[in-house]
């Protein structure tokens, strides 16, 4: 071999080297950079995200997030993806409003809004900061929601899962995501139409914040 095969045989042995150490890297660092956690945008970017808290459009009218993500335990955001991939054959999309929600931000919605009617006190801690939790909706394929009856945040009867005194079209799209949700292991809650915590697994709650850029 020629001293400049040689050499180029040498280079190109490390590069290919470095390209596989960069590789399982950078799989090692994104799970370790979010503890755990995945981020559901780079395992479905078909699901739409409006993550409410990190805008002050939301009920508290403040900024509760530094920067939106929708992060959630990996069994959970396998099942959610599940549920997008039932709803696309029906031409419809999961649009999520929040998911994991951190303790340090849980604490914050509860300095906004100390009533354990609307926040889950931090103490307690909710199943969105136990990664667990997703607030979402169905939209069509033009990003258009279908009719739920209701905003997402709105505290009132006509909220609730068991008011059947509504328009047969807002009931029906409700059951047609409470059916998908509870067929990939999701549980509704009374209160909340756009609410679902999974239910397969126990996790602990968790302060980890993601960064922002
Ligand atoms: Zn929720």
């Amino acid at each position: 071999m020629s001293i400049r095969k040689a050499i180029f045989s040498f280079i190109s042995g490390l590069l290919f080297s470095a390209a596989a150490v960069a590789q399982t890297d950078s799989a090692a660092v994104a799970m370790q950079k979010h503890k755990g956690f995945r981020d559901l945008a780079l395992m479905d970017s078909t699901i739409r995200q409006e993550i409410r808290y990190a805008t002050a459009n939301n009920f508290t009218k403040a900024v509760i997030y530094d920067c939106p993500a929708c992060l959630l335990r990996p069994e959970v955001a396998e099942a959610l993806v599940q549920v997008n991939q039932s709803l696309r054959k029906q031409g419809l999309y999961l649009k999520v409003f929040d998911c994991y929600r951190p303790g340090p931000y849980q604490q914050r919605l509860w300095d906004k809004v100390p009533n354990p009617d609307y926040v889950t006190p931090p103490a307690k801690g909710s199943m969105h900061s136990r990664g667990a939790a997703v607030d979402l909706t169905i939209v069509d394929s033009t990003g258009k929601e279908l009719n739920m009856g209701t905003e997402f945040d709105f505290f009132g009867v006509e909220a609730h899962t068991d008011n059947l005194n509504l328009p047969a079209e807002v009931l029906k799209s409700r059951q047609i995501l409470r059916d998908a949700m509870e067929a990939a292991g999701f549980g509704g809650i009374r209160t909340e139409w756009w609410h679902f915590s999974y239910r397969q697994k126990q996790f602990p709650l968790s302060d980890y914040v993601w960064p922002c850029h």
